[in-house]
């Protein structure tokens, strides 16, 4: 009897699952592949050969599906990751499709915290990342920056020519806009933590890209369980749509309340925006208002509160 060959699994797809499994790896996931180790098999059985092709369908599925920055978000249609906002209108008012969110699990709902995790053991899971080509251009690896403890986390885009070279979160011109809007809101730098979408700087700040967006992702999810804030403010598009896995626009659902893992998330314009668009900063100060009567804080008095306030 002339058994047919197995198949082999083309090189394209193993990168992808390859991908996948490191992207697991980072998020703690092990055990349901524990014979990882010893390789991915060349030759596939009838099993991987099924394996392999809904690997593979989900995986271009995704591609397509998916837009430059953010993967696919997959949560049943009744799992909404909206929050109502605190003293707003009746919920029944809110039409249900202003949600920024479509439907399935998603990767980030879909895993549980690290156990034990700390800063210090992402950033050294981290390492010298080589993970995606934005290694190749960085000086340094910007991981993050404040209090471990802190209520209050701002994601950012990704580092830009400053960060690059200090290796520190929002410390060049939109930085020192960030630094007046934290300290309107009655903080210092030191009580909040920040941190960007992806660690390494994009060339000419460009937009991160998916390929570099998704194994940063990890090391991101990690940081947000691991501080565990009260809300997460999310700077500008990039940020939120990540977070949110949408590709809704920004201002479709800025300054309301929305849920990243059980946390509130507050997403707003980034300072760099503002920077350009100081008329937006009033919007933007509504938005880290709402963000203030959560955590219980008073807008600081003089002239540092002028930094929330359309100029
Ligand atoms: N813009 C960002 O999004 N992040 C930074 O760290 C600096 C500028």
């Amino acid at each position: 009897m002339i058994r047919s060959m197995p198949a082999r699994i083309p090189d394209s797809l193993q990168k992808k699952i390859s991908q996948r499994l490191s992207f697991y790896d980072d998020l703690g996931v092990r055990l349901f592949y524990k014979d990882r180790g010893a390789g991915i098999c060349l030759t596939a059985s009838p099993a991987a050969e099924s394996f392999a092709t809904s690997v593979s369908q989900k995986i271009s599925e995704e591609d397509a599906a998916l837009p430059k920055s953010t993967r696919k978000p997959e949560l049943p249609k009744s799992a909404s990751r909206f929050v109502p906002p605190l003293a707003a209108a009746p919920q029944a008012a809110r039409k249900p499709d202003i949600l920024p969110v479509s439907t399935g699990p998603s990767l980030f709902e879909a895993f549980d915290k690290v156990p034990d995790d700390s800063l210090l053991k992402i950033r050294t899971d981290l390492g010298e990342c080589t993970r995606c080509k934005l290694h190749k251009t960085r000086n340094k690896i910007v991981f993050g920056d404040g209090s471990a403890n802190a209520q209050l986390v701002f994601v950012g885009e990704g580092p830009g020519h400053d960060e690059d070279l200090q290796g520190l979160p929002f410390v060049g011109r939109a930085g020192k806009l960030l630094t007046q809007m934290i300290e309107a809101m009655g903080l210092q730098r030191q009580d909040v933590y920040i941190c960007n979408v992806v660690k390494c700087r994009p060339p000419e700040n460009r937009l991160p890209e998916k390929d570099e967006v998704t194994p940063c992702s990890p090391f991101l999810l990690r940081q947000l369980d691991a501080i565990n804030p009260k809300v997460i403010v999310a700077l500008g598009a990039c940020a939120a749509q990540t977070l949110l896995e949408t590709t809704r626009g920004i201002s479709q659902f800025r300054g309301q309340w929305l849920e990243f893992r059980g946390r509130k998330l507050m997403a707003t314009y980034h300072p760099a925006y503002l920077l350009r668009n100081p008329s937006a900063k009033s919007e933007v100060w509504k938005d880290l208002q709402k963000v203030m009567a959560v955590l219980g804080l008073e807008a600081k008095k003089g002239k540092s509160a002028e930094a929330g306030k359309s100029s």
